[in-house]
């Protein structure tokens, strides 16, 4: 068990909560509780948002013209002037020597934000106009009253800050506190570390990351900082992971030769290489009885379903349950229709678990769940809510990213369940951040297609082009091929000239595709109708499918040549490709069309690449540049910390740092027991809380 860990009873400690320091009544209190600052410590992980350089304040008075000066005053009247002859925003400064006038061109955000009776600190050129001082577009922010005059220039921190709360009332406690503070925060890291990686010692960090003297410093303490992010996060997970394969028991699953051959003939076609290799080390894991715990990543089209869907008939033939999760309900039902088709005349029993099939009384399927009658079952996440239950569930797959959440695997654990788990993901991760966010999986990756698919012709029009790709769909269709257009949306919002599957499914069937065969799909269909409409489309009774991003994943029409996004500019770069992946299928030659005129840099970027490569690992690394990795994986990451400093996009290189001097440090110390790890070890419990109780580790 762990050893007592006595505080140093230095003052103040780092739990003091913030209303009993010095300058802090209830009411202040309250506004720092309001952005999370609860404690002395909260405090002192508050990090600036930015510095700047300030010169010491004038009165308006003494401001000198045509150079840069800093003052300040209350502001006693604000006008905007919206047309004539340039937008701007206007404010009049008074500090009781003189008025200073304000002008901000293009100002109109700043209507609700710089009132009359606000003070402001203002730096910028100053300029005369109509006999009066005046600045254009100066640098501003907001001060409250008690604010000291800056005396002397000075680089200050920027805290990011509320209407109740400013900057400077945070940087003044700050700087009241941090001094008595900083005694408190203890190294974590041994100097060996340290000095090999060049950082600064954590409690000089944290003293320069609130008042560094220059530029530099600032730099170099937000370095540090961003590195305890990082290894901390990458220790979390090293010991979560340890912690779950030595706990948790999962069900043996074994697969021989007999069975393996049955399972493959239920596929028209033989396994590529990269599939057997995932199969393989699957096979391995669920061999054993700890969980598995594996990410499955390839390229759009690689074959994972088949994978997945070989590691679920495996648990079948020991007797367990399998569930496959996908992250929407048109997914749960595609997967299930494609699932159902390769196991007919099976003794398979597989189920189809979504709200619709709920709300439309198709659920006496649960008690049959319940009861082991169905082996696999198909759904949302929803399938592993308290009220649903099942016998005996041996393997879970996640289709699309999704981590399964601590409280999904409590809610398993509660029911008596520890099921080997696969996430699959065909959004290529780039290896750096895998390892960061996946680091507690094992990763398998298909990295090659299917034999016979051929590269994927990838065009972008612009929308009067547009006829021509209208023009290249009906020769398509005369060569006996098929043909899918996305839009961005089902129907005209009336906001935005996004193009909608309704609208353009009347526009192109009177006019550029009269003649056709056309069809519409889109989510607010029934489950039926979507599925008659998938069905006909397949059996090439339909020539067209006119249909929202419904078709992103699953959809599987090798005669399908043509996939036509239109609006292209309103899709992710990773969708788009996902898009991309539907068509490319069968032996003929695909082309994938793009209509847009992009209305951003960032947008025709993203075409840019589209056209330039069809490489999923390139397309995700570009991806990941132009958003960041927040939005890059859809839904926050249960379970892991947020950054507040590091950003992974930008720091692939420290993370992987980090990871190995994580990975080192548990090599020789597994538990974080030996002395000098004690304050990490401390660290780790207040940072992951009862995700990682570490006190049953040691
Ligand atoms: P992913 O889920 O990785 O995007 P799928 O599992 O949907 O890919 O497979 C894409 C298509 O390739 C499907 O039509 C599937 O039946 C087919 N496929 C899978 N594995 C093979 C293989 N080894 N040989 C030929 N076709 C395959
Ligand atoms: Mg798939």
């Amino acid at each position: 068990m762990s050893s007592p860990d006595p505080t140093p009873p230095s003052v103040p400690g780092p739990q003091v909560p913030i209303e009993s320091l010095n300058g802090i009544g209830p009411t202040r209190a309250k506004h720092f509780h309001a952005i999370g600052i609860n404690t002395l410590a909260n405090l002192l992980d508050y990090f600036p948002r930015t510095y700047q350089y300030e010169s010491a304040e004038k009165t308006i008075a003494d401001l000198l013209t045509d150079q840069i000066q800093t003052t300040r005053g209350e502001v006693v009247a604000v006008d905007y002037l919206g047309v004539r002859p340039r937008a701007r925003f206007e404010a009049t400064l008074d500090d009781g020597t003189d008025k200073l006038a304000l002008v901000f061109f293009n100002g109109s955000y700043l209507r609700n934000k710089i009132n009359p009776g606000m003070i402001l600190r203002v730096q910028g050129l100053v300029k005369t106009f109509r006999n009066l001082p005046q600045m254009a577009n100066p640098k501003w922010h907001l001060i409250d009253a008690e604010s000291e005059r800056i005396a002397e220039s000075r680089f200050r921190p920027i805290y990011p800050a509320t209407a109740k709360l400013s900057s400077d009332t945070i940087q003044r406690v700050v700087d009241e506190h941090l001094s008595a503070a900083l005694p408190a925060i203890q190294e974590w890291f041994p100097q060996i570390v340290l000095d090999q990686r060049g950082l600064l010692p954590r409690r000089e960090a944290y003293r320069a990351i609130h008042q560094p003297a220059n530029e530099r410093e600032a730099q170099q303490a937000r370095r540090r900082i961003v590195y305890d992010e990082l290894m901390l996060m990458q220790l979390g997970l090293g010991v979560s992971k340890r912690l779950r394969d030595g706990r948790l028991t999962a069900p043996v699953l074994r697969a021989d030769k007999l069975l393996d051959e049955r399972i493959r003939k239920r596929f028209p076609f033989p396994l590529t290489d990269a599939q057997q290799g995932s199969i393989w080390e699957i096979l391995k894991d669920l061999r054993s009885s700890h969980p598995m715990n594996r990410l499955l990543q390839g390229d759009v089209g690689s074959g994972k379903t088949v994978v997945a869907l070989y590691a679920m008939l495996v648990a079948v033939a020991n007797k367990m349950q399998a569930a496959l999760l996908a992250p929407t309900e048109v997914l749960a039902e595609q997967h299930f229709l494609t699932i159902s088709n390769f196991l007919k005349d099976s003794g398979v029993r597989i189920g189809l678990y979504t709200s619709r099939t709920k709300r439309e009384g198709r659920g006496a399927g649960l008690k049959d769940l319940a009861d082991g009658k169905i082996h696999i079952a198909i759904g949302t996440q929803a399938l592993l809510q308290k009220d649903i239950s099942f016998a005996n569930l041996g393997l879970v797959v996640v289709d699309e990213q999704h981590k399964l959440g601590v409280m999904q695997r409590a809610t398993l654990k509660s029911k008596g369940f520890s099921p080997h788990y696969l996430v699959m993901t065909a959004t290529p991760i780039p290896r750096t951040l895998a390892l960061s966010y996946f680091a507690d999986f094992d990763l398998s990756t298909i990295d090659h297609l299917p034999p016979g698919r051929l590269p994927i012709k990838t065009k972008w029009l612009r929308s009067q082009q547009a006829i021509q790709a209208y023009d290249y769909i009906r020769e398509q269709v005369g060569l006996g091929r098929q043909a899918y257009i996305v839009l961005p949306q089902i129907e005209d919002d009336g906001i935005s000239d996004n193009k909608s599957v309704k609208t353009e499914f009347d526009r192109l069937s009177k006019g550029p595709l009269s003649g056709l065969r056309l069809a519409a799909l889109h989510g607010q269909m029934s489950t039926e109708e979507k599925q008659s409409t998938m069905l006909a489309f397949r059996d090439r009774q339909t020539d067209v499918l006119i249909a929202t991003t419904v078709i992103e994943v699953g959809i599987d029409v090798p005669n399908a040549s043509v996939i036509l996004i239109d609006n292209a500019d309103r899709f992710g770069l990773s969708q788009l490709h996902q898009l991309r992946g539907r068509v490319g299928r069968g032996k003929d030659l695909s082309s994938c069309l793009l209509i847009s005129d992009p209305p951003s840099d960032v947008a025709e970027q993203r075409l840019r690449a589209m056209t330039q490569t069809t490489d999923g690992f390139e397309i995700a690394e570009m991806d990941l540049q132009l958003r960041g990795p927040g939005e890059f994986f859809g839904t926050r990451q249960h379970g892991l910390p947020e950054f507040k400093m590091a950003d992974v996009t930008q720091e692939l290189e420290m993370l992987g740092q980090a990871r190995e001097d994580a990975l080192a440090m548990l090599a020789e110390d597994p538990r974080l027991i030996m002395p000098e790890h004690r304050e990490l070890r401390k660290a780790l419990g207040e940072q992951f809380g009862e995700t990682l109780p570490l006190a049953q580790v040691g």
